[in-house]
């Protein structure tokens, strides 16, 4: 067969070279016929008893997770568990087997069409995206159903030290997702899913070359061929001739090559050439992923998105976590970190990261009641989470960060809100840091533009470059049809991220960048030019921008981004840009 190449979304990075392993396609194929009436309280059963079997497939899965699963895997099984139980799944089709006479498969089938079709008008991205979490429900259903064997192979002892199966399916289930953990898979291909789809981020938190929205390689791929995904350029090469095959190989060789090297800088110290030492921080998820940051010689955790405690908490752990259950995971981290800082921030709830419990309402969630905003909207919660770090801090140097503040009575809000749950502490007699450093998230353009406001009240800043270009932009960070305009050389980006530098400096307030920014190598030196000192990232990302540091020189970067920030047209940014990579 002759070679092709597929274009479609990059989403976790890296290249996987492999023999092709098609999931079994999807099942809503299904045969129809109708049923006589004295047949038909025993069809219903047939199909009650299939969600029930996939109800126990469910909890079997989640209470097997391994303790150091993503946390999203755990909220993907939920959000399956919550569909499964919902009437529109488990009470509709058995009333249309009852009304229309129609077989099991045929009512299951006809009520997930009817629900994708009303998906499909939905104009929220992320929601438009759960339609996948409806068909992948339906597909267990019925493989229960029509005794389908499960879809991916076991495999033999000495294969699974070398990862050389590519799997390429329409979609991947979460629950499915979950196998590549302990099986030697070299990457993924979908048909379809975007940057936010779940498996995106699933591979993206397992480091696996991925590749989705392939339109329809499932079906122009076949069984064994061989596959090269180039995770980077999200694309896919389909039968590679023996000289492409032989360029990519050594690509990878390359790829494993260099993260072994940088594997060596572990130990390093991250000092520019001019000798001003950088901190370089790890963000988390979870306690367990101290272990990564460690790993990479994070020397502490610029951040840590608490609100993964907090999501994926329906289905079968039907409540928000208690104080207690919150302190020891604070606790975890900070006595997993030995020593080092771990800046924790109160949570960050709402718009591409909505609490299960909290019905989401609002037309325009990224604006509406966010992160600080609904926690003081909520003030016992937030209170309960604030004794919960605030104990936790008397095991280790913990930093307290508030995200999207931007009025000045939320700064003062919050700091009267935690001066309350010192007191009550205090008053049930237990132990904190009274000194506990406190910050805030600077993502939102006002309060970049009104920074002496936080200077005034916080012992230190941290930018979230995400939200901030999101804002600054108006663009939904979620949203494909607008990630173009994604762009962090944007002057107006650049002035608000060298002012807020600028200004803390001379107040001699700490300022961090803990946004995606902060992992690019290709801005390292921009930043380092602009007087960042303390980068946050993914771990996987430290060493690399370690290298970079390493060959920084801050007299030459200094002067050259200055010339920059005097710059607003976009090609004379890039140029200078480019140039601050060759000094
Ligand atoms: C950011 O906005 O840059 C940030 C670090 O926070 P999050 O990505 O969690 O919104
Ligand atoms: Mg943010």
């Amino acid at each position: 067969m002759a070679s092709f190449t597929l274009h479609g979304i990059s989403v976790s990075r890296g290249i996987a070279i492999g023999r092709a392993h098609l999931l079994a396609p999807a099942a809503l194929d299904v045969k129809h016929y109708l049923i006589a009436e004295d047949q038909m309280e025993a069809e219903v059963e047939r199909l009650r008893s299939a969600i029930q079997t996939v109800h126990k497939e469910l909890q079997t899965i989640w209470s097997e997770l391994p303790k150091d699963s993503p946390a999203e895997l755990g909220a993907f099984i939920d959000v399956h568990v919550l569909i499964l139980s919902d009437p529109m799944i488990s009470e509709v089709p058995l009333n249309i087997i009852r009304t229309r006479y129609y077989n099991a498969e045929w009512a299951l089938v006809t009520q997930i069409d009817e629900l994708s079709a009303q998906f499909d008008e939905v104009e929220d991205a992320y929601l438009r995206e759960r339609k996948a979490d409806i068909q992948q429900v339906g597909e267990r259903v019925l493989k229960v159903l029509t005794g389908t064997a499960t879809t991916l192979p076991a495999l033999k002892n000495d294969e699974e030290k070398t990862p050389r199966m590519i799997v390429v399916a329409h979609d991947i289930s979460p629950a499915d997702m979950l196998q590549f953990r302990d099986r030697a898979f070299a990457g993924f291909v979908t048909d379809v899913g975007g940057q936010n789809s779940h498996t995106a981020i699933v591979a993206r938190s397992l480091d696996i070359p991925a590749a989705v929205g392939m339109s329809n390689a499932s079906a122009l791929i076949a069984q064994d061929d061989w596959v090269i995904i180039d995770g980077d350029a999200g694309v896919v090469i389909v039968d590679p001739s023996p000289q492409v095959l032989e360029q990519y190989r050594e690509r990878q060789i390359a790829l494993t090559r260099e993260r072994k090297k940088l594997g060596k800088l572990k130990k390093t110290p991250a000092v520019t050439i001019d000798g001003t030492p950088i901190h370089l921080m790890a963000n988390i998820e979870l306690p367990e992923d101290c272990a990564a940051a460690l790993d990479a010689g994070a020397s502490g955790v610029g951040l840590f998105r608490s609100e993964f405690l907090f999501m994926g908490r329906t289905g079968y752990h039907n409540k928000l976590p208690t104080e207690d259950e919150q302190f020891e995971s604070y606790r975890k981290a900070v006595v997993a970190m030995k020593g080092r800082p771990v800046t924790i921030r109160t949570l960050d709830i709402g718009a591409d990261k909505p609490l299960d419990i909290a019905e989401q309402t609002a037309l325009n969630p990224a604006l509406g009641l966010r992160a600080i905003r609904y926690c003081l909207a909520e003030p016992q919660m937030f209170l309960m989470q604030l004794r919960a770090i605030l104990r936790a801090s008397a095991f280790g140097p913990i930093r307290l960060l508030v995200p999207m503040l931007s009025h000045a009575f939320e700064i003062d809000q919050t700091l009267q809100m935690i001066a309350q749950a010192k007191k009550q502490l205090r008053d049930a007699n237990k132990k904190f840091d009274d000194a506990i450093q406190i910050g805030a998230m600077i993502e939102i353009p006002a309060a970049a533009l009104t920074l002496p406001l936080f200077i005034k009240r916080m012992d230190f800043l941290s930018i979230g470059t995400n939200d901030l270009i999101q804002y600054t932009l108006a663009i939904d960070r979620v949203d494909h049809e607008v990630a173009h305009l994604y762009n962090p050389l944007h002057p107006a980006i650049l002035y608000l991220l060298s002012s807020t530098i600028a200004i803390g400096a001379r107040y001699g307030v700490p300022v961090a960048v803990c946004g995606e920014m902060a992992g690019d190598t290709r801005l390292t030196r921009l930043l380092l030019g602009m007087g960042l000192r303390e980068f946050s990232m993914h771990p996987s990302q430290l060493l690399a921008v370690k290298q970079e540091i390493l060959n920084s020189d801050l007299r030459l970067l200094t002067p050259q981004t200055r010339k920059i920030l005097r710059a607003i047209e976009p090609k004379a940014i890039a140029d200078g840009v480019e140039r601050l990579a060759t000094l």
